[in-house]
This record gives C-alpha cells, sequence and structure tokens, in this order.
C-alpha cells in the first residue's frame, strides 16, 4: 500500500478517507474520490479526494486572500528564497520516497523518477537563488532630478495546471518561480499522476509556506475549467495538449488574465551522413524511446541522410527490439508502461493508420507477450520507415513508444521537413561539420534545438515553444518574468511649477 510521510496537519489513512486537498492550509477531504491506477499493473494504488465547484471557489478565494490580506505580501525576496531552499532540502530528504511514488504512478523506471526529483530540487534552488538577485533596475531618465525605477511585483493569483508525464517536474516549473516572485497558487495536477503533487505542497507547507498561498485541488479537466474560469484567478499556467490549451486562452480571455502555455511537440531529430555514427544512434533510441515516448520533446522524427539511412533503421530496428519492457520498478527494465489503457489504445489507433498509409513496420507495433504484461499497459517500442509528411503518424503527436524514420539528399530538403510541423517545441541535428551544426539549428523553428545530444536542459536555460507548442516560456530568466509585472516608478525629486496652463 502507498504509504505518504506527511507533516501532522495531513490526514491520511488508508483507503477509505483521504484528505487530499489542502485549502487554506487544511487537508480536507471532498464529496467524491478516484482512483490512481500503478500503470505497470493496472491496480488501484490509493484512492484520492477529487475537488468540486465549492472547493474550487474555496482555494481560489484563500490565495486571493493570502494574496490581499495576508502575511506573503510583506516578505522579502530573500526570505521567499530561504523558502524554496528549504524545500529543496526536504525533496533531497526523501528523494527515493518521491521517485518510487512517481516511478509507480507514471509507470517510469525508478532511475528516471530519480533525475526528475533530482531536476525537481534544481528548480527550487535555481529559483531560491534567482529570486534576491532580481532587483529590478534603474532607467536613465535623461534629468538629474528624476529618479526612474523599474521594480517586479507578483502577478498575483496563480493556477498551475500539470500534465501526467513529469507531474512533479511540470509542476516546479511552475510553483518554484510563482513563489519565488511572491503570487499565491492554485496547484492541479493530472488526475492520472497527482501523488507527487499532493506530497509537494505538504514539503511546502512543512518549509513554513503561509496558509493560502499553496493550495491544492484534485481532480480532472472539469476542475482546471472551473479554475481557469474563476473571476479571483489573475494567471493561467498550462502545461498539456494543444486542444486543452486551446480551451484554456479562450477561457482566460473573458477578464484578459495571463496565460502561459507549454504544450505539445513534433520533434525532427535530423541526422546527417558525418555524424558519429553509434553516439547518434544510441541517442536516437533514447530520445524516442525514453519513458516510452510520453515526452512533450520525445525525438519521434528521426530524419536521416540518404548515405546512411538504410544501415540506421536496420540498426534502430533491431536495437529496438532489444529493449526491456517492463514494471518501472524492477532494476532491470529499461523503459516502462503507457500511462493508461485509453492511451495505449490511441497510440494503437496511430500504428494502425500508420500501416494503413503504407509506412513500412520494422520494429514493434504489438503488446509485450508474456505473464508480466497481461494487466500493465505495455507497447513494444515502435519504427516504422518509409514515412511521409502527409501520414498522421508523421504529423499528429503519438506520445508513445513510436518513431518515424524519413529520407533526405540535402541540407535543405532536412531542414524543410524539420519545420514542417504546426508544433515547435525542440529538435536535434546530428552532424560532425560544426558550421552546418550551427547554420542548421540557426534555421530551425523550435524552442529548443540539440546539437550532437538529445533531451538534456538546464533550469537556468530557457524552455517552450514555437507554432503550436505554447506562449511563453518556462525556466531561465523568463521563467521567473511569466510570474511578474513590470511597473514603472518615476519619481521627481525637485518638482517646481512649470505654468502648463496660463490662467
Ligand atoms: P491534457 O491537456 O489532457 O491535460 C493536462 C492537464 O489539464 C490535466 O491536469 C487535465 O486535468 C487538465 N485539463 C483538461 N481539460 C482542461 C480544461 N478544459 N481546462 C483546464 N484544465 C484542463 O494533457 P496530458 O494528456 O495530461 O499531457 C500530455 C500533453 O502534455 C502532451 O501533448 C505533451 O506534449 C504535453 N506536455 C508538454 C510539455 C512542454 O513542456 N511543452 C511538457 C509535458 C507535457
Amino acid at each position: 500500500m502507498y504509504a505518504l510521510k506527511a507533516p501532522s496537519s495531513h490526514y491520511r489513512s488508508g483507503k477509505g478517507r483521504m484528505k487530499d486537498l489542502h485549502i487554506d492550509g487544511i487537508w480536507t477531504d471532498a464529496g467524491t474520490h478516484s482512483d490512481v491506477l500503478n500503470p505497470a499493473t493496472g491496480e488501484v494504488v490509493v484512492t484520492v479526494a477529487e475537488a468540486g465547484k465549492a472547493e474550487v471557489d474555496a482555494a481560489v478565494r484563500a490565495a486571493r486572500r493570502a494574496f490581499d490580506e495576508g502575511p506573503w505580501r510583506r516578505t522579502t525576496a530573500g526570505e521567499r528564497a530561504g523558502l524554496l531552499r528549504k524545500t529543496a532540502d526536504l525533496l533531497v530528504r526523501d528523494r527515493e520516497e518521491l521517485a518510487r511514488t512517481e516511478s509507480l504512478d507514471t509507470g517510469k523506471t525508478l532511475g528516471e523518477g530519480r533525475i526528475d526529483i533530482d531536476d525537481v530540487t534544481n528548480v527550487f534552488r535555481y529559483y531560491a537563488d534567482l529570486a534576491d538577485k532580481d532587483a529590478g533596475r534603474l532607467v536613465d531618465a535623461g534629468s538629474a532630478t528624476v529618479v526612474s525605477r523599474i521594480v517586479h511585483e507578483p502577478v498575483g493569483v496563480c493556477a498551475l495546471i500539470a500534465p501526467w508525464n513529469y507531474p512533479l517536474l511540470q509542476m516546479s516549473w511552475k510553483v518554484a518561480p510563482a513563489l519565488a516572485a511572491g503570487n499565491t497558487v492554485v496547484l492541479k495536477p493530472s488526475e492520472v499522476t497527482p501523488l507527487t503533487t499532493i506530497k509537494l505542497v505538504a514539503l511546502l507547507e512543512e518549509a513554513g509556506t503561509p496558509p493560502g498561498v499553496v493550495n491544492l485541488l484534485l481532480g480532472d479537466g472539469r476542475v482546471g475549467a472551473a479554475m481557469v474560469e474563476h473571476p479571483a484567478v489573475d494567471l493561467v499556467s498550462f502545461t498539456g495538449g494543444y486542444a486543452t490549451g486551446e480551451k484554456i486562452m479562450t477561457a482566460a480571455a473573458k477578464g484578459v488574465r495571463r496565460v502561459a502555455l507549454e504544450l505539445g511537440g513534433k520533434n525532427p531529430n535530423v541526422v546527417f551522413d558525418d555524424a558519429g555514427y553509434e553516439t547518434a544512434l544510441d541517442y536516437a533510441l533514447m530520445a524516442a524511446f525514453v519513458h516510452s515516448g510520453q515526452v512533450c520533446s520525445a525525438g519521434a522524427r528521426l530524419i536521416v541522410q540518404d548515405g546512411i539511412h538504410d544501415r540506421f533503421v536496420a540498426d534502430l530496428a533491431a536495437r529496438a527490439d532489444r529493449i526491456r519492457v517492463g514494471n518501472g520498478l524492477d532494476p532491470e527494465t529499461e523503459t516502462g508502461p503507457l500511462v493508461s489503457a485509453q492511451h495505449r489504445a490511441k497510440v494503437e489507433g496511430y500504428i494502425e493508420s500508420a500501416l494503413e498509409a503504407g509506412a513500412k513496420l520494422e520494429a514493434g507495433g504489438k503488446r509485450p507477450e508474456g505473464p508480466e504484461y497481461e494487466s500493465g499497459f505495455f507497447l513494444r517500442p515502435t519504427v516504422f520507415s518509409g514515412c511521409t509528411r502527409d501520414m498522421a503518424i508523421v504529423r499528429e503527436e503519438v506520445f508513445g513508444p513510436v518513431v518515424t524514420v524519413e529520407r533526405f539528399t540535402e541540407e535543405a530538403d532536412a531542414i524543410a521537413l524539420a519545420n514542417d510541423t504546426e508544433y515547435g517545441l525542440a529538435g536535434a541535428v546530428w552532424t560532425s561539420d560544426a558550421s552546418r551544426a550551427q547554420r542548421v539549428a540557426g534555421a530551425l523553428r523550435h524552442g529548443t534545438v540539440w546539437i550532437n545530444d538529445y533531451h538534456p536542459y538546464l533550469p537556468q536555460a530557457e524552455w517552450g515553444g514555437f507554432g503550436k507548442s505554447g506562449i511563453g516560456r518556462e525556466l531561465g530568466p523568463s521563467g521567473l518574468a511569466e510570474y511578474q509585472e513590470s511597473k514603472h516608478i518615476y519619481q521627481n525629486i525637485d518638482p517646481v511649477p512649470q505654468h502648463w496652463f496660463k490662467g
């Protein structure tokens, strides 16, 4: 049975009664509950409370009060930095429990879970360090008797909504800068993977967050929609699918609330003939199949030059066939299950459509066989060659362990293929020619471009998408700016009459 270590105010005693919502500093239950499943076994891990409209209203009002009237507004940036640092220390203390919980909830391997928690810790530390260095700026107004300066202030009440693939990581990219900037927040993790966010809120409470500053709601899109529509919310930061992002932006237009959207991707991974062959192959597998491809920046579109294409596809397929799929908590497992039965069915629908469209199946395309796979949501790593731009599997985000391979001859063709997507989140180029690497990276219309690497990101470097991959940037200084208003304070220190009007 999943057990959450939590501070005193958090009550949890088995499946019957769950106080998982956190509103105005109090852990509370609600009228309805939902089951959280382990994707590797299909078993219920835990039952959690689900918010209704009343809880959404109470949480947003609590955040509003805490922002307008509470002590939070009077905290210094240094004090807020201290709180984030304390939270980072608590994340380190509970790393193993958090990593196991993330693996249990999402299906990812325990190793990936540990990497996630370390990354979350680094994000808290980064924004702790940035919080008190962000001092606005002085403006030269061209007069010795004027002091003009730009100060940064919090936006207010922020609704933070996260997806299921990197539950704690995606939430940390929002909550750490939002708190560093002095906002109050209402968090909603995905209904599919809420567990580590419950724990994070408990840690933030333990670190000393005042009541109402961090509120937690659980539930599905209806809860998210009610948060976005609430008139007391000033900003919505959302990570998830494009269709949901579009709805959120439409809803946030009422009252002209701020939105930050981190949406899907269909990311090209371009390999030139002169790339370091074995490394490019190794990373192509990792780019496509880590976390069973359920990664917004997954290298799902391989674009390979003529000279190495056939050999590359054959080697890729052979190695994909050898990937050990299994329960994420098994140390032998290299990639885990898909997050749910519904999601696997969606990915299988794409595989079907690719076959109908004439793509050639080189590896996978089916569920693994054996008793250990029967009740989980597993799917073999899948490779398709002979893919063309008109195929749905090439154009749409599949979000599963599926990589398509397209072929190119000239550099210009590779760029055209890589940019032929409505998305623009991330991409990579593999070549040993340094000037070509820079030329191609410069031409790609994607928010992150890796050269001879795949997937690394840094808390100090902006992350976000061009096109339908979203609006705004997380991480880096821009990730803090998302949660700040800029105010210009202009002081005339020697005002004298100017006789603006003659009378
Ligand atoms: P999703 O859009 O279905 O759900 C995301 C969150 O939004 C969930 O918490 C959900 O309950 C909530 N939600 C659903 N409908 C809502 C509504 N009408 N109003 C408000 N909230 C609502 O996405 P998902 O399936 O959880 O996540 C997968 C998607 O996330 C993929 O498209 C992936 O590319 C994207 N993603 C993007 C990034 C990035 O950095 N750009 C990172 C991770 C995931």
